[in-house]
């Protein structure tokens, strides 16, 4: 069996499990134990987590907290299913279509805007691809699609290969696009196999990993990195503005860096959608604005990553600047 499904497989999947791992006993906070979308990690995150500490920023990402289930918010906060095509496809922006790849993630980010997803009846679209084939050919401005998910690279090679094959011949189609947290999560989802796939193929590849706190990023991850990019294939980050987890400049300053030692640049810092169970990470606005003045103040212009939201409906990203 493949090493990254066995990493999958092996994934914690039970607090007790976890918290006895991370020899955490007596906790600051509340947590629950939740049937929808319950708590997951890969073993390699989990590694990252220090010991005995309930506020590391990367365990905060993933503890489902009391506080979701009091939280208000929407379930589908960016109005995606008014633009959703059967068997899975959004159509939201005028030149790139985005295609829900699968419902599975390597882990399960407890602040995601698409956790109340209806995946079951919208992610069938790699396995019967001609729908949206047919759509691209016939929507001519379409020069770009976006796997994204769910995780696109939680699909296996096998399914992937003959998908991509069929974008081949769309003319229109210049760029393939994949929003993934797999290679920072379970780095060994880069197998020799999916290299080759993205680098032969005829359509420039774009890949954007989800990246939220420098400590995401070990030497193995770096390696990992280094070498997807090496190959040619573009390599972005975003992040999610995230309270206890990244909201400090220093955070953001640092984890620009280390991405660019890692050959990856950043993209966009989210502001927090919103999402029902998810309004916990929410910072405030005025501090949103006053950390970004921060970053514009302190880094290199090419390592600012650009301030978004995503407003329900809209067809493009609304970038934030300090006043
Ligand atoms: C965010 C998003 C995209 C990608 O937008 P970029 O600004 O190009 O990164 C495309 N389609 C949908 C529906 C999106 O939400
Ligand atoms: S990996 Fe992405 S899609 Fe999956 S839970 Fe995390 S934020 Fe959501």
């Amino acid at each position: 069996m493949k090493e990254w499904i066995k990493e999958v497989q092996t994934a914690f999947r039970t607090l007790e499990e976890l918290l006895e791992y991370l020899k955490l006993n007596k906790l600051p906070y509340t947590l629950y134990n939740p049937k929808q979308f319950p708590l997951l990690l890969p073993r390699n995150y989990a590694n990252k987590i220090e010991k005995s500490n309930p506020y590391d920023p990367l365990l905060l990402q993933i503890l489902p907290l009391k506080e979701e289930k009091i939280a208000q918010g929407e379930k589908d906060p960016l109005q995606e299913l008014h633009f959703i095509k059967n068997p899975g496809f959004i159509h939201r922006h005028k030149n790139k279509v985005l295609v829900i790849s699968t419902g599975s993630c390597p882990v399960h980010c407890r602040y995601c805007f698409r956790r109340h997803f209806p995946y079951t009846q919208f992610s069938q679209t790699i396995k019967n691809p001609s729908p949206l084939i047919n759509y691209i050919k016939k929507h001519s401005n379409i020069k770009e699609i976006i796997l994204s998910g769910g995780d696109p690279l939680s699909l296996t090679d096998e399914l992937l290969l003959p998908f991509l094959e069929k974008l081949e011949p769309i003319e229109n189609l210049k760029i393939i696009r994949l929003h993934t947290r797999f290679i920072t999560m379970i780095p060994e989802r880069v197998t020799p196999q999916l290299l080759e796939i993205l680098t032969l193929h005829s359509k420039k590849i774009v890949v954007v990993i989800h990246v939220n706190h420098p400590n995401e990023i070990g030497d193995k991850e770096e390696e990992i990195l280094k070498k997807v990019t090496l190959e040619g294939i573009t390599v972005l980050n975003q992040s999610v503005l995230l309270k206890n987890v990244n909201d400090k400049a220093e955070i953001l300053e640092k984890l620009s860096y280390k991405l660019f030692n890692a050959n990856v640049i950043p993209y966009y810092l989210h502001l927090m959608d919103k999402v029902e169970g998810g309004r916990h990470f929410e910072v405030p606005f005025k501090k949103a604005k006053a950390i970004y003045l921060q970053l514009l103040e302190n880094l290199p212009g090419y390592l600012v990553p650009k301030m978004v939201v995503d407003p329900p409906a809209s067809k493009h990203k609304k970038l934030i600047l300090p006043d």
